[in-house]
């Protein structure tokens, strides 16, 4: 049970790739959820799109198994199931020929309800998609267009992918998901930010030391090996999720929390990243495998590959607030922990009137956790207890919600059932608008450039360690340290 559910109005969604791991695995299931919490109505209607001779039958059968392994069974009430199905439908067609696309027509021809395209499939179907749903008379006034990573390799098929959607759906018809701007922790960073006082006034390079951004994953690439062997972690995470949560630790307030009021701050973080000055704030790194298991070349299935499966990288911020903090982003596979958090690490006291023995001072640290355990600390130095004399220790201050929601049989919604309610409710805050995510490429392709170019290859490092020597020697030489990846 989720807490105040406003229902959203009926739609008819269709999903092209409804049959793939996305939609099977994170958005099926969560449109579930959302029917279960009440707010998406079993009159609406979700049709699948894909390539095999399923039948809607043959769908639903599919959707069944699907909800009963990422789905809890708690959720899974019969009942609220057998609806879901219900509301389930099926076209056959392929997107690179016209088969299949006069059924889709005629499934939606006489519905009135509120249109969404979700386009779970590679990005390069997203433009002969669009062109088959205008040219088939699919389109409304009122459809919504739904895309999701990768959305371009470089700058210039970014843009022209941009272009490419323009000519059909207006700017605010196109919803670009960077689930993780869907986590609810996420979200909380903006309130705790704007709807309080208490951080403002040290929100900036007199009171901050540095922030650190990790995405770490314990998995290695088996099985996607293909897919990521063309991308690496620069562009598959930094140019996307990393950045986005950069952008919302650096922007100034907004005006109105409104989409473009939002995103033209953030776009302005985008584009005072510095240029990186040489190869010494960026590392690549490539995983080897230990006890037995598979180097990254052999579970990418390419001998030889440069392709890096680590990135750690320094960022500075040209601008009034951030000149002189540093960023340190890092994200990879095969490393100690699955952990992604923020962690804005604040200066030390200016002057400690305590003797040697209490201990030192540590820094104030703000903790953003995604995952695991979603939820906020602040720690802080307090007295350690007792009558053992002035000791100082440090403490969380502990906002994490998860487990005093659950201690009240309530659920954290995950990121796909708030971005799809919201594209339903054409709510565009939380997605990426198509100049954001030009300016983050233009940002990262001169990194990808150099790593194309340099002599040498991406570094090892050993799996489930925490990354190459090198990326800690990042840290290091400016009197710094990453956190521990622990989950
Ligand atoms: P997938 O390969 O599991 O599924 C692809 C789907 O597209 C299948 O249903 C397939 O039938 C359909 N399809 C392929 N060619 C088609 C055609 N010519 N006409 C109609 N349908 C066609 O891929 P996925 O993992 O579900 O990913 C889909 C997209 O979402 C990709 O662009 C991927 O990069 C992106 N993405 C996936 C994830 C994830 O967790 N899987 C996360 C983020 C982004």
């Amino acid at each position: 049970m989720v807490a105040r559910v406003i229902p959203v109005v009926p739609f008819d969604l269709v999903v092209f790739g409804g049959t793939g791991d996305l939609a099977q695995r994170k958005l099926l299931p969560a449109l579930f959820r959302r029917m279960v919490d009440g707010q998406a109505l079993p009159d609406s209607r979700i049709i699948a799109a894909a390539r095999r001779d399923l039948g809607a039958d043959g769908f639903r059968r599919r959707v069944e198994a699907a909800l009963r392994v990422h789905v809890g069974p708690e959720q899974l009430d019969p009942d609220r199931l057998a609806e879901f199905l219900c509301a389930l439908d099926y076209v056959r067609l392929d997107a690179a020929d016209e088969d299949g696309w006069a059924a889709l027509f005629h499934r939606l021809k006489d519905s009135e309800r509120m249109r969404v395209f979700y386009l779970s499939v590679a990005p390069q179907l997203f433009a002969p998609i669009s062109e088959r749903l205008a040219t088939s008379g699919c389109l409304t006034p009122d459809t919504r267009l739904v895309v999701e990573k990768p959305l371009g390799h470089d700058f210039a098929s970014a843009r022209k992918l941009n272009r490419q959607l323009a000519t059909i759906f207006d700017e605010r018809q196109i919803y670009r998901i960077d689930h993780f701007l869907g986590k609810e922790t996420v979200q909380n960073l903006m309130a705790l930010r704007f709807a309080n006082a208490l951080f403002e006034p040290i929100w900036n390079a007199r009171h901050v030391d540095h922030v650190q951004i990790t995405v770490a994953e314990r998995v290695g690439v088996r099985g996607r090996g293909a897919y990521y062997d063309q991308n690496g972690a620069v562009r598959d995470m930094m140019q996307n999720h990393l950045l986005q949560l950069l952008c919302l630790i650096a922007m100034e307030p907004p005006a109105h929390f409104e989409p473009d009021a939002v995103r033209d701050e953030k776009l302005k973080v985008l584009r005072s990243l510095k240029p990186l000055d040489g190869p010494g704030d960026v590392v690549l790194g490539q995983y080897r495998g230990i006890n037995g298991e598979p180097d990254y070349v052999e579970d990418a299935g390419s001998p030889g590959s440069r392709t890096e499966s680590f990135a750690a990288i320094k960022v500075e911020i040209a601008n009034w607030r951030w000149n002189g903090t540093p960023f340190y982003l890092r994200t990879g596979k095969r490393l100690q922990a699955r952990v992604s958090e923020i962690a804005v690490v604040f200066k030390d006291a200016p002057h400690s009137i305590f003797p040697a023995s209490a201990g030192g001072t540590n820094p104030n640290v703000l903790a953003i956790r995604l995952q695991p355990d979603e939820g906020i600390t602040l720690r802080l130095t307090i007295k350690e207890p007792g009558p053992g004399g002035m000791r100082l220790c440090q403490v969380p201050l502990d906002m994490t919600f998860a487990k005093t929601l659950g201690a009240q049989g309530l659920r954290i919604p995950g990121a796909y059932e708030r971005l799809v309610m919201d594209v339903i409710r054409g709510d565009q805050t939380l997605f990426m608008r198509n100049d954001e995510v030009e300016a983050a490429w233009r940002w990262i392709d001169p990194i990808i450039a150099a790593a194309d170019t340099a002599p040498e290859g991406p570094r090892s490092y050993d799996s489930y360690s925490s990354g190459p020597e090198e990326a800690l020697m990042l840290m290091h030489r400016d009197g710094r340290r990453w956190r521990a990846l622990a989950a």
